[in-house]
């Protein structure tokens, strides 16, 4: 599913207590502020008003429908008058959808001639709100709580913000991953508990033989690769005259993209060290397959080719691009320093500044023909980069807030795609950070998820989230840690 057919439940609760004329006082204005959200621009989602909730049975219905209903991708709730929460509490109970505690209020000012105690009987969000917030807290229920006034376009863009990181979480409980062969002899980080992850984060971790790719490539028509050949062009500029080597990286694409399609999957893993009967490693192949909303991961590095698909997916329409990363080498020069990230071939070209130019080189790994991939420079911006790591018996999510640079140099014999970025809160203590939480060499970076998403994500899939920022000391770090790692063993 697309992001725009995802829609999110706003349910108001109240009670019998004030009458039927507030009762439809308050579905009224649940009803306009409906419509005045989604026509704001600001939610990428429709959000829909189901019900002023005044009973437990109205309460447990509508959360019942909402767990059943595969569009509905989360719950907005809201109390415009008090709503005693002990009728809550079977539906919160029972709720399997991400759910934001919308603590807004309908009006915006106190209105100094008007105010009398009728006004203040109806709108009262300011208690009404917080009886409803210590129900979501003495159920330990994972909840985003949301304050503000509901026409601020600040307030409605986090909102908006919040339903892109639970479409994340929809899209993650669907997503399918393909592995073409096995993780890379010996790397200890890209493994994982398969099982863990289906049962926490809903992915379908599985394995196809690169055989059956050999064998599909060997149908590809040459129709189908001028086909791609033409998309290829219409993309990318041609820095080469080895126009078989491209075509090459097409017949593997098209032969990827119908098996991934076949089994519906989003996300594909696979590894230089199998790639038996293949020519090339493919290159160009994955980073088009990237382009279009698969998710990629090298060196059979399912974890992050899931989590490139998740970030894809949460921001779907927007364009600052998200790519499978790994950092690569440092910049040291006191005062000015970066981190060079890139991979052996397969960077995402949505995160390029400019036109990519495909570009055929040997590759020193792998012992197969130099394969033809895109070359580019990341574009400048603020970014994160994301990490998911199995810490056993539980997964981690690290998260780093990083500048990303126009590269400070052009490095001309680089043949292969690169972003410059200077981590936070400082190259040395952002490193100490990243690997004292154990943060991997492969990531996701995006310019369009923020940290703020995925902790929101990380809470709905019941994960740790760990932020690295311009504030984190490595002495707080540490102590976070460590007490987290105590929290989640007795969890
Ligand atoms: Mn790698």
């Amino acid at each position: 599913m697309s992001m725009k057919q995802y829609e999110f439940w706003f349910v108001v609760g109240s009670q019998f207590l004030y009458g039927p004329e507030v009762l439809d006082t308050v579905a009224a204005r649940a009803a306009e502020m409906t419509d005045a959200l989604n026509a704001s621009g600001n939610l990428p989602c429709r959000l829909v008003y189901k019900v002023t909730a005044k009973t437990n049975k109205e309460i447990s219905d509508v959360v019942r429908d909402a767990n059943h209903d595969p569009a509905c991708a989360g719950l907005v709730t809201w109390c415009h008058t008090f709503s005693p929460s002990k009728m809550w509490i079977n539906g919160l109970a029972a709720l399997q959808k991400p759910w934001c505690h919308f603590a807004t209020q309908y009006n915006r000012d106190i209105p100094n001639d008007e105010i009398d105690m009728d006004f203040m009987n109806l709108n009262q969000a300011a208690h009404g709100d917080r009886e409803h917030g210590f129900i979501g807290a003495r159920l330990r229920a994972p909840r985003k709580v949301i304050a503000g006034f509901w026409r601020d376009e600040a307030v409605q863009k986090r909102l908006g913000s919040w339903m892109r990181a639970a479409v994340g979480a929809a899209f993650s409980k669907e997503l399918k991953v393909m592995r073409f062969g096995d993780n890379m002899r010996e790397v200890a980080v890209t493994e994982g508990d398969k099982v863990e992850v289906q049962a926490k984060l809903g992915w379908q971790v599985n394995t196809w033989p690169v055989g059956q790719l050999v064998e599909t490539m060997d149908a590809v028509t040459d129709a189908e690769i001028d086909a791609l050949m033409d998309e290829y062009r219409a993309q990318y500029d041609f820095a080469t005259d080895d126009l078989d080597t491209v075509r090459y990286q097409a017949r593997e694409e098209i032969a990827m993209k119908k098996m991934l399609d076949a089994e519906g999957c989003m996300a594909f893993s696979n590894t230089f060290q199998d790639l038996y009967g293949m020519r090339q490693l493919p290159g160009l192949a994955s980073q088009h397959l990237m382009a279009q909303g698969y998710g990629y991961g090298g060196e059979g590095d399912w974890k992050v080719a899931a989590m490139t698909a998740v970030l894809k997916a949460m921001s779907e329409g927007q364009t600052g691009g998200t790519a499978f990363m790994e950092d690569y080498t440092y910049h040291l020069e006191p005062g000015n320093e970066y981190s060079l990230g890139a991979h052996m071939l397969e960077v995402c070209p949505s995160v390029a500044a400019a036109r990519p130019r495909i570009e055929v080189h040997p590759l020193g790994i792998g012992d197969r023909e130099p394969p033809a991939r895109l070359v580019f420079e990341g574009h400048e911006g603020s970014a994160i980069v994301v990490s998911l790591i199995d810490m056993g018996g539980r997964l981690r999510l690290i998260c780093q807030d990083i500048e990303c640079v126009k590269p400070i140099m052009e490095m001309p014999n680089l043949p292969v795609a690169r972003v410059m970025w200077r981590a936070m809160p400082d190259l040395a203590t952002g490193v100490e950070c990243w690997i004292t939480a154990g943060g991997a060499h492969h990531t996701v970076l995006s310019y369009d998820v923020t940290a703020e998403q995925m902790r929101d994500w990380a809470r709905m899939m019941d994960i740790e989230f760990v932020h690295i920022t311009k504030d984190t000391t490595l002495e707080a770090l540490e102590h976070d840690l460590f007490l987290s790692d105590l929290a989640w063993k007795l969890k």
